[in-house]
């Protein structure tokens, strides 16, 4: 994703959060470096709390614990709506896969990149990890704010840096509800407000397959988030077979059934898990992604293995540049 146009009157700060550059552009009446600096370290609480492995993390606590672990109510919201999500998507978005991603080494990817060791693990490797893993194995006392994981690895990558936004559009707003730009985080833009307070931003959505800055198509959003699942982000190839961050659930493999998915939604949080499920569901089951993800907000264009490019009906008001 890619934000076109003049924005000479904005401020612009960044900094490098969730393995990504997180980038700003801010008008407001207050300080626009106090109100970036109070999201940034919001972002940063966020990436530490759910780090699986930060071993002060409630992640690491949950995911090496046996038994039932008290969680703070921050904590129990976001795995129950995670865990929800699972549930709209048919498991697609599957917040319990940890183990899987830990065993295809795509969460300390840049480091194993960087020293080119490229593992893909064995069928039956694969196999054990998916046997201990899913979100049916969560379990939640709501009355006691206790979660058990039940041998699961709980791994919120596919829906952490939108619940981030999420949390830094509140706090943008707390300090100046007129206050406007975007907030954007590799891959996701949330919209803090229009363009010189007036008009729509406009979005290019990246070709998959070409470089950055070449656009498939282009939307225009005044309001909301935008967030694009990719198999171009983090991935390695062997053998002419390409390797990425996003898993099916039901194989414990890369989800090859589509190239990239990008969901428009008002709410950052939806637009981002279910980018990432639309991404899993691909060409295959898409009347079950375009009949029922409008019905959660999310609006998606989806980019087939043949860079075929299938919409949901409202996706279209997006690309319309006139309101
Ligand atoms: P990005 O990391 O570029 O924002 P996504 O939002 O699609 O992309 O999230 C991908 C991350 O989500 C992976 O790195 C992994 O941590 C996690 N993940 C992988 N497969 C799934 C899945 N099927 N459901 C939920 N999370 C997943
Ligand atoms: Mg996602
Ligand atoms: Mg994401």
């Amino acid at each position: 994703l890619f934000v076109s146009g003049k924005t000479g009157q904005y401020s612009d700060f960044e900094d490098y959060i969730f393995g990504t550059y997180v980038r700003m552009k801010i008008s407001s009446r207050v300080n626009p470096s106090t109100i970036a600096k109070a999201i940034f370290a919001e972002m940063k609480r966020l990436e530490k709390k759910f780090d699986p492995y930060d071993k002060a993390s409630v992640l690491y606590k949950l995911n090496h614990s046996e038994d039932w672990v008290e969680v703070d109510d921050e904590t129990l919201s976001v795995i129950d709506l995670a865990l929800k999500i699972a549930r709209d998507t048919e498991g697609a978005f599957d917040p319990a896969l940890g183990r899987l991603i830990d065993l295809w080494g795509f969460s300390k990817f840049t480091e194993r990149q960087a020293n080119g060791i490229f593992n893909i693990p064995s069928a039956s490797e694969i196999a054990e990890a998916a046997s201990k893993s899913g979100y049916q194995k969560v379990a939640i006392d709501y009355v006691n704010k206790k979660i058990r994981t039940n041998g699961a690895w709980i791994d919120l990558g596919g829906m952490l840096k939108g619940y981030a936004l999420k949390r830094a559009y509140q706090i943008a707003k707390e300090f100046d509800k007129s206050c406007h730009g975007f907030i954007e985080t590799g891959g996701q833009i949330m919209i803090l407000g229009p363009k010189y307070n007036r008009t729509k931003w406009v979005i290019g959505v990246r070709d998959p397959r070409g470089q950055p800055g070449e656009n498939i198509d282009i939307v225009y959003l005044s309001e909301g988030s935008v967030a694009t699942s990719g198999d171009y982000e983090r991935f390695f190839i062997v053998d002419n077979v390409r390797y990425h961050h996003i898993l099916d659930p039901r194989t414990g493999y890369p989800a090859n059934k589509a190239v990239s998915a990008t969901v428009i939604s008002n709410d950052p949080v939806i637009a981002d898990a279910f980018s990432t499920a639309a991404f899993v569901l691909g060409e295959d089951r898409w009347l079950f992604t375009r009949t029922v993800f409008p019905k959660y907000g999310a609006e998606v264009l989806l980019v087939t293995p043949k860079k075929q490019l299938l919409r949901t009906d409202n996706f279209k008001i997006y690309e319309i540049a006139d309101r």
